[in-house]
């Protein structure tokens, strides 16, 4: 049976996405039900692939932001805590945000250099460089 949370988040992403264009990057969603108290995240490969940010430091500031333990395995996540569908995709989104899109011209294309030991976000597209909050 689908919860009233679930049931917003279905209708939000059946919004048509009009004026998409083919510059403007989409943090991609996550699907994701609460099953007793955990909550499950599906397509979690997907979603890294995406990213293209290490693992460990994506579930590190997850871990963080929700205050519970997760642990991952066969494409999902699992969150010992009930995380809203809309929740998670905000933290990813934020995610996303602060240490994958450029923040100059919000593309994806950036990787993460260390200069003068300090971590920094690398963006292959405009060339832009800006240091990464820590964490
Ligand atoms: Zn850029």
């Amino acid at each position: 049976m689908a919860s009233y949370e679930d049931l917003l988040v279905k209708a939000y992403n059946s919004i048509p996405q009009k004026a998409q264009s083919h510059e403007r990057f989409e943090v991609p969603r996550v699907e994701s039900f609460i099953q007793g108290s955990k909550t499950i995240v599906k397509g979690f490969n997907l979603l890294m692939n995406n990213m293209r940010r290490e693992k460990k430091h994506f579930l590190k500031y997850l871990t963080k932001e929700t205050a519970s333990p997760i642990t991952e395995g066969n494409n999902q996540l699992i969150i010992s805590g009930k995380i809203g569908a809309i929740q998670l995709n905000r933290l990813i989104e934020s995610y996303f945000n602060q240490f994958v899109l450029c923040p100059e011209c919000k593309k994806p294309d950036t990787k993460v250099v260390t200069q003068d030991g300090i971590r920094m976000l690398k963006c292959e597209a405009c060339g832009a460089v800006k240091p990464i909050a820590g964490l």
